[in-house]
């Protein structure tokens, strides 16, 4: 993978040496950084300035993060801040030492059925932690989770793809994952994401529902 924006090294924000480019997605990069301050391994996802240079949107922002930042739970990735480097707004988060589920499901298929039943748990709980608080995630699919090591899985992203959906060209939500009223740009409530999970469950069992579903 090549380097991205900020090659490894680069000093941010006078405070995160990068360490390298973790991945790509719909809002912007994703970097390993160390945090010198605290000395502690950080991600930071760097937001596209469209949705940063309108004061409005940016207010809704951070609304957004200080509602996820309200929820503390073992399957739900940590939010830490909101900052500026370089001339964009990122936002930095657990790391987490691990692979996300779209690239394992890649690389190994289907998943053996105790293995799914354990993701299944633990994707249950951190959402309704987080539905609990009132957070809507809104894009959860399998690039949003991760899990590390030791098996235990985080969910990623909450909250952040309502900011995108404010933004035009930017993607907000991924269709194949969306429950019918989200796909009609109807209100998008907790059982959107319950939606989102139930086919993120079946892509466990079965790789052949991933082909069909890019039909
Ligand atoms: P998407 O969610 O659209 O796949 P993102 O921009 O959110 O894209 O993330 C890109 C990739 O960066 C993810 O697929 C994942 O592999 C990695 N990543 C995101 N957040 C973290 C994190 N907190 N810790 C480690 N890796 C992460
Ligand atoms: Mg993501």
């Amino acid at each position: 993978m090549d380097e991205g924006r900020f090659p490894p090294g680069t000093l941010l924000a006078q405070r995160y040496r990068v360490v390298s480019l973790l991945g790509r997605g719909g809002m912007g990069e994703v970097y390993r950084a160390n945090d010198l301050l605290l000395g502690q391994t950080v991600a930071l996802k760097f937001l596209p300035a469209q949705l940063t240079s309108d004061e409005g949107t940016l207010v809704r922002f951070r609304n957004e993060v200080r509602i996820a930042r309200q929820v503390s739970h073992p399957n739900v990735c940590r939010v830490y801040d909101i900052g500026q480097a370089e001339g964009s707004t990122y936002l930095s988060m657990e790391y987490v030492d691990g692979e996300d589920l779209a690239s394992l499901l890649r690389r190994i298929g289907m998943l053996p059925r105790d293995k799914a039943l354990e993701i299944a748990r633990q994707l249950c709980a951190g959402l309704a932690a987080a539905h609990d608080k009132g957070v809507i995630h809104r894009d959860l699919k399998p690039g949003n989770i991760m899990l590390d090591g030791q098996g235990r899985l985080r969910i990623t992203d909450f909250g952040l793809s309502g900011i995108a959906g404010e933004v035009k060209d930017i993607r907000s939500g991924t269709p194949g994952y969306m429950a019918p009223e989200q796909r009609a740009g109807n209100e998008v409530t907790a059982r959107s994401d319950i939606y989102a999970l139930g086919v993120v469950r079946s892509e466990e069992h079965t790789s052949e529902l991933q082909s069909l579903r890019h039909l």
